[in-house]
């Protein structure tokens, strides 16, 4: 009896070996069949990850819009103030689950396209970079894509061992919609099935109409779980979530907006001030670079507004916390202040994205990587120096 037990135990252990090997097989065959209507491959090789996140969502509705497979790169993460100094390449998938994405269109990931496409239908020696005129002309022979030409576009490909062999140059087109025709025309993908790209096929920042797109950028479970780990250990609902983008690179880019060297629209602050340029609400100091009153006040109001138990603090370099703690001394009911240390970018990205009040930088693409979030989730978000965002010029 026991033996027999045994024999099937055996028996369906075997069994399900053989059923899980060969599904994965079938899996990745599926998934991994190479289409024919061609591919888009690019490089994230401009900002960190705000700037990014901004240029991603533009590039999958420009593969969609060919309808192209998407190589999903991996993000760049620069450590250029820590040993080794090199940056690191973190897979799309360690941070969101590449499967969402393809409930918008197809994708696979460009480590995966290396590894299992590119020694057949993208070999060495067969591999063309694709790029606008004007950006050629800053190579010796004018002819040339600057596709590995310094940090990051080099050590991105070279973390592929990848070399472009060819050029072709494009001129008096865009990524607007409006030239799909042109590049279908353009570029069939019979005879260019693989468009390599120097730099994201998008704009920055994100335009309107891609906004909708973040629904499918959808946390991994790992960030899940590290994000409401902590949000558990340290925060008690509700908890106000506040964004400060304070450090000397913000300063001096705000700098601009003093000098009157920009309008309204500077960086990612259509998402405040509105997207038409015609009725953009004006952009403020305060709003680019929030001093330490406003961020009191902001702070102040919405804690007040939502009756807030705690304030997670993410900073690009000071958290101000013992000053903003102070505005809560001898309250009846204490407010707890927090942030962590040493923080991550993503984790801060996502305690942001689950606060119950969301306190943002206009200008800044992290903010806008967090409202966006918040938005597809019906949360509510405020910037410094803006309390109710959503409503243009005409309607105030
Ligand atoms: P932007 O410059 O604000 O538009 O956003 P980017 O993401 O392009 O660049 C800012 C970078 O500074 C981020 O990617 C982070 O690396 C870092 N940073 C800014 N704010 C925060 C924050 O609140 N927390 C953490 N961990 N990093 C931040
Ligand atoms: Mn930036």
């Amino acid at each position: 009896m026991a033996a027999k037990t045994m024999v099937l135990k055996l028996f369906s252990f075997i069994w399900l070996h053989v059923m899980l090997a060969s599904s994965s097989l079938f899996c990745d065959a599926a998934k991994l069949a190479w289409d024919e209507n061609g591919y888009i491959l690019y490089c994230p090789c401009m900002g960190r990850f705000g700037n990014q996140a901004d240029h991603f969502l533009g590039s999958l509705a420009f593969a969609k819009m060919l309808n192209r497979t998407l190589a999903v790169p991996p993000w760049i993460v620069y450590r250029h103030h820590a040993p080794p100094y090199t940056n690191m390449h973190v897979p799309y998938r360690e941070f969101f689950q590449l499967e969402e994405l393809a409930r918008y269109h197809r994708v696979v990931s460009l480590e995966d396209f290396m590894d299992q496409l590119a020694p057949t239908h993208w070999p060495p020696g067969n591999r063309i970079a694709y790029c606008f005129e004007a950006a050629a002309q800053r190579s010796a022979d004018r002819k040339t894509c600057p596709m590995k030409e310094g940090n990051p576009f080099g050590p991105f490909w070279d973390q592929f061992a990848v070399e472009f062999d060819k050029s072709v140059l494009f001129g008096g087109i865009s990524f607007h919609t409006y030239y799909q025709p042109h590049w279908m025309k353009k570029f069939p993908p019979a005879e260019h099935p693989v468009l390599a790209l120097p730099g994201a096929p998008a704009q920055f920042p994100v335009l309107e109409e891609h906004v909708g797109l973040q629904q499918y950028v959808v946390w991994a479970d790992k960030m899940v779980q590290q994000g409401e780990g902590h949000i558990q250990a340290l925060l008690t609902r509700p908890y106000v979530g506040v964004h400060l983008r304070i450090g000397s690179d913000w300063q001096n880019a705000c700098k601009l907006l003093q000098n009157g060297e920009a309008g309204p629209h500077f960086m990612s602050s259509p998402q405040c001030v509105g997207y038409n340029r015609q009725n953009a609400l004006p952009l403020t100091m305060t709003m680019c670079l929030p001093d330490l009153a406003e961020i009191q006040r902001a702070i102040k109001l919405w804690v007040k507004k939502t009756s807030a138990r705690s304030v997670y603090i993410a900073t690009d370099s000071q958290t101000y916390r013992d000053e903003i703690q102070k505005l809560f001394k001898g309250k009846s009911a204490q407010v707890k202040v927090v942030s962590l240390q040493p923080d991550t970018a993503q984790v801060d990205l996502y305690i942001l994205g689950q606060s119950d009040h969301f306190i943002g930088n206009c200008a800044s693409s992290f903010s806008a990587f967090v409202k966006r979030d918040r938005d597809v989730h019906g949360r509510p978000s405020s910037f410094f120096g803006m309390d109710y965002p959503g409503r243009n010029k005409d309607e105030l």
